[in-house]
């Protein structure tokens, strides 16, 4: 059946059993589309045919009849009529209305029966209404009765079969809700995931935006890096083009120069066998320097040995102011044989003894000393003058050979002029020992052309009264003495060593100059009123020379010593010996003593005796190594021009000149005796014990002379 179709009393009763507003209905019965969609307007104007027809039976169904009571009591056994009568009693327009249209629908000719005999017929209508019979007309009443019963029961019918068709509809209807809740259901699920699904998308469209945010920013970026490196490339390529052509022009010149390269290499490869040549002649020469350098060395000791491997000058300083002069003649410097050209070798002194007079009674006539040296340097000689003569023996020391220079004569003679030098700082004035240092440095300087390297090392010491003190002591040492023994450097050495000395490493006059001005200043310190100390002592300097050709693997070592001996002169026998001279004295006896050691040092070494007495004085001991062997001595007597002291000047002259005789033995004399009778000995084989009586002799025949 078609919705349209059906009856409206069915969805009146519908809704009306839903009581719900007809628009809900729609979405919740199993209606066709077309009806779901209608609304309740639509809903209204669908019933308002209806609500007409009921409106025009209301005013009879709804009036209470006494059979509409009958009615509701029929029987139940119809059935499909229950809900009429279970409808209360105040649902009668309920009830009007779902029998309106089924009388509405019966042609009220039917119902009405026939007028049967003994009936009154029905009477006439008045205004549309059904005339109500009389009273009396039971029959009338009872045959309209069972008309309209019987129409009810066709009603009925009706009614059950549209039921059985909604109870169909219904249950048909409750099948599709279920389908269509499953469906719900499912399309819910669906939408739910969905939606999730949604989320995800909408999460990961974010992500993406993001994303691309990002990549867009990069893409910006690298657009940016991009059109950078365009530009560079750009450059880069204008760059490669510049450098295209420099390279072109480059290449253009290299060509050249590997032309002139060839030519020059052919140049370079001649010049090389030039240089190769050449240098071989070099190494030849080098060789041949090297070995006339060795030969100087050995032909420059030779010579210095020929001179003499012990030396003695004499000096003499000049009259200073305000000193008497000497008697004319005193003093005499006697031209060597090659004339006043020729440097003086001699001296001759006049003594006028006045305790010799002749038988007259006038004055005996002044006895003449002549001495003769290997260099007598009058007043007037100067210090460069002095050095000069020195200065082969310097070499010497460079060379390899220990050099030891004495300074020998009475205080006040001009020892330490002639060593250090005058006062005043003057360059002129300058003694041997700066002057000597001086040369050594510059002769280094020139050797190590050659290949050769010097190192010097300085130590100055003064001995007084056998003990010996640093006169290079800085700070709290200054001035103290005895604290410094000479041992040997190690066992077994031959080098001695001044304990508790400074040994200074120099390597330029002005570092020697800084040495001499703290002797000076040491020397000082320990002078006292009454004695000059200096003049009372040995002063030793002392430079260790160390030479090394490392090409050639050659060393050689040497000590150049500069001795400023204690002044020599002699006690006065007729002085009272109080406590200043009993001091005076015993320095003395120190100084006699180590002078006449050395003086017996000097001999032994020259005479070649197997003993050499080193060790019975300090001076001599610390001189060990630079005395002896090839050693080379040279011994300045300095004396005095006065006449007042020319006893001690006789005395230094003749004890110059016993030193001087031991080194060149003349052929006259008592020295001669004491040298045949050694080389006899020496020649025969004979052996001389240390401390014989031969030497003792000696000993006192050396002094003998001397007095
Ligand atoms: P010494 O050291 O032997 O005691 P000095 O060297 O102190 O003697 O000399 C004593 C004085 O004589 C000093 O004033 C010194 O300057 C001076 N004198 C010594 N020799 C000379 C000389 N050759 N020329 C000038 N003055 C000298
Ligand atoms: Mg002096």
């Amino acid at each position: 059946m078609e919705p349209q179709q059906r009856s409206p009393l069915l969805e009146v009763k519908g809704n009306i059993e839903l009581k719900r507003p007809l628009a809900k209905a729609a979405s919740r019965l199993p209606l066709s589309g077309r009806r779901l969609k209608r609304g309740p307007d639509q809903m209204e104007e669908a019933l308002e045919p209806e609500k007409k027809r009921t409106r025009g039976l209301g005013t009879r169904v709804t009036t209470t009849h006494p059979r509409a009571a009958a009615l509701n009591s029929a029987p139940q056994t119809q059935g499909q009529t229950a809900a009429v009568p279970r409808a209360p009693r105040k649902s009668a327009p309920r009830y009007s209305m779902a029998v309106a249209p089924v009388l509405k629908t019966q042609k009220p000719g039917p119902v009405v029966p026939a007028q049967k005999p003994g009936t009154t017929a029905a009477p006439p209508m008045v205004g549309g209404k059904k005339p109500k019979r009389p009273a009396w007309d039971l029959k009338g009443q009872l045959c309209d009765l069972n008309a309209e019963l019987k129409c009810y029961r066709e009603r009925k019918q009706v009614l059950d079969q549209e039921n059985q068709q909604l109870q169909d509809q219904l249950r048909e209807a409750k099948q599709q809700a279920s389908v269509l809740g499953a469906e719900r259901r499912t399309l819910e699920e669906e939408l739910t995931r969905v939606r999730a699904q949604a989320e995800q998308g909408q999460r990961e469209l974010g992500n993406l935006s993001a994303r691309v945010l990002e990549l867009e920013e990069r893409l910006g970026t690298q657009e940016g890096l991009v059109q950078e490196l365009q530009q560079e490339q750009l450059r880069l390529q204008e760059e490669r083009r510049g450098l295209a052509a420099q390279l072109g022009e480059q290449e253009r010149r290299l060509q050249t120069s590997e032309a002139s390269l060839s030519d020059s290499q052919a140049e370079v490869a001649s010049l090389r066998q030039a240089a190769a040549a050449r240098e071989a002649v070099l190494a030849e020469r080098e060789d041949r320097l090297h070995g006339l350098e060795m030969e100087r060395r050995r032909l420059h000791n030779q010579l210095q040995e020929l001179k003499g491997n012990i030396r003695v000058f004499c000096r003499v300083r000049p009259v200073l102011p305000g000193e008497s002069t000497p008697s004319p003649g005193f003093l005499q410097f006697p031209s060597g044989p090659c004339g006043p050209s020729d440097p003086p070798t001699r001296l001759s002194l006049s003594r006028s003894d006045e305790r010799r007079g002749t038988l007259s009674g006038a004055p005996a006539a002044p006895t003449r000393h002549d001495f003769s040296f290997d260099r007598v340097f009058p007043p007037g000689s100067g210090q460069d003058e002095v050095f000069e003569e020195i200065s082969m023996l310097v070499q010497s020391a460079l060379d390899g050979y220990p050099v030891c220079i004495f300074a020998y004569g009475q205080t006040g003679s001009g020892k330490t002029f002639t060593m250090e030098g005058g006062p005043g700082g003057d360059p002129r004035l300058e003694g041997l020992i700066p002057r000597a240092l001086r040369h050594l440095f510059s002769v280094a300087q020139e050797l190590r052309g050659q290949g050769w390297t010097y190192s010097f090392v300085a130590s100055y010491v003064e001995i007084y009264n056998e003990t010996v003190r640093d006169l290079l002591a800085t700070g709290a040492r200054k001035g103290q003495g005895g604290e410094c023994e000479i041992r040997r450097a190690g066992p077994g050495s031959e080098e001695l060593t001044v304990t508790n000395a400074r040994y200074v490493p120099v390597s330029c006059e002005r570092e020697v100059e800084a040495l001499l001005h703290l002797a000076r200043q040491n020397r000082a310190v320990a002078r006292t009123a009454q004695n000059e100390r200096s003049s009372r002592s040995h002063s030793v300097f002392q430079l260790q020379i160390s030479g090394e050709h490392a090409g050639r693997g050659l060393q050689c070592a040497a000590p150049l010593s500069l001795v400023d001996l204690a002044g020599s002169e002699r006690l006065d026998p007729g002085l009272a010996l109080g406590p200043g001279e009993r001091e005076r004295l015993r320095e003395t006896q120190a100084i006699n003593s180590s002078l006449s050691t050395l003086g017996l040092v000097i001999m032994a070494l020259s005479n070649k005796e197997s003993h050499v007495p080193y060790r019975n004085s300090k001076l001599t001991y610390l001189l060990q190594n630079s005395l002896g062997g090839s050693a080379k001595m040279l011994m300045f007597v300095n004396i005095s021009p006065l006449e007042e002291n020319v006893s001690e000047s006789l005395n230094s002259l003749r004890f110059a000149s016993k030193v001087r005789s031991l080194a060149a033995p003349s052929p006259s004399g008592f020295l001669l005796t004491v040298g045949v009778c050694t080389l006899v000995l020496q020649a025969s084989g004979t052996c001389i014990p240390k401390g014989c009586t031969f030497a003792r002799q000696l000993t006192i025949d050396f002094w003998g002379c001397l007095n």
